[in-house]
């Protein structure tokens, strides 16, 4: 077998930020994190291995004075800063960067407008109604922001309000302009005459990687994409290197190799077989690496 991993996949910059700034502050004593660092569930493992601990809501109400907190890399709405305050936290802030400039542009278009009280306008996020990111962006409107996750969902907007439209960053571009269509007919057909301002934020460091993905996999006869059962960029990546190649198969684990030979998916007794290992932007490389070593071992 010829095993390769795809040199563009794994973490992305806000991940991999996230990440240095937990194994930096381990080394400075305990340190909690307010949930999953990362969507997989290997990587947090390894992590909680050296010490960071995982918590919930609830444990932050709890915590005691000057813990340590981190924020992970989606951000946080305006009411964790409030609560880990009060508690007397100290706040670790991982929020990606780009997250965090889209937290600010949401709160600043909410702060602009919120007093417009004859039409009252609509902040809508294209994004997974609780998912982390969406939960911390929708902090910055006072939780009124509208969550829609597709176009059969557009009866949720008021067509006769003005519209802000934003993304959330993981989603993909070609929902997010079937999104911005549907919204512009519906908003024409109201015979409404209103403001549909449409700002794509979705982040280009998961939007690129889909082509570069589909080279990869159809340069590959079989492909081993690696990733978490919780992450939906996840989910979406897989999605695209199953249809550039269909003989593409999710795997979180070293230990699911073996099925998968059993299985007849993978002929380890091919010298020529070319097998590709790729990765969400949540996947680490070291995990990567460890599939290729059980590949080469079986
Ligand atoms: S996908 Fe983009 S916005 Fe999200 S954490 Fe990574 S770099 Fe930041």
């Amino acid at each position: 077998m010829v095993i390769s991993i795809d040199s563009n996949s794994g973490f992305c910059f806000g991940v991999t930020r996230a990440i240095q700034a937990a194994e930096g502050e381990l080394a400075n004593g305990p340190l909690y994190c307010l949930g999953d660092i990362v969507h997989n569930g290997q990587e947090v493992a390894r992590l909680e291995e050296k010490g960071l601990q995982t918590i919930d809501y609830d444990d932050l109400r709890t915590l005691p004075a000057h813990s340590r907190v981190l924020l992970r890399a989606h951000g946080e709405p305006p009411s964790t800063y409030w609560i880990a305050r009060q508690r007397g936290c100290e706040i670790i802030d991982a929020t990606c960067p780009v997250v965090k400039k889209l937290q600010d542009r949401i709160r600043a278009c909410y702060e602009a407008h919120k007093h417009d009280e004859n039409r009252p306008p609509q902040i809508v996020i294209y994004g997974k109604a609780g998912h982390a990111e969406v939960i911390g962006l929708q902090g910055q409107t006072n939780n009124t922001a509208i969550v829609i996750e597709s176009t059969d969902q557009l009866d949720k907007i008021d067509f006769t309000r003005p519209i802000y439209l934003f993304s959330q960053t993981t989603k993909e571009v070609e929902g997010f302009n079937a999104l911005v269509e549907a919204i512009r007919a519906r908003s024409q057909e109201s015979g409404v005459r209103t403001t549909v301002e449409v700002h794509d934020t979705i982040c280009r460091n998961v939007a690129n990687r889909v082509a570069e993905l589909q080279a990869f996999a159809k340069a590959n006869d079989t492909v081993l994409f690696v990733g978490g059962t919780k992450s939906s960029n996840a989910k979406v990546l897989f999605r695209h290197c199953a249809e550039a190649n269909p003989k593409t198969f999710f795997v979180s684990s070293p230990d699911e190799i073996e099925q998968l030979i059993t299985d007849g998916h993978i002929d380890t007794t091919n010298p020529d077989l070319k097998i590709g290992i790729c990765g969400a932007t949540s996947t680490p490389l070291w995990l990567m690496e460890k599939i290729s070593e059980r590949l080469s071992a079986s």
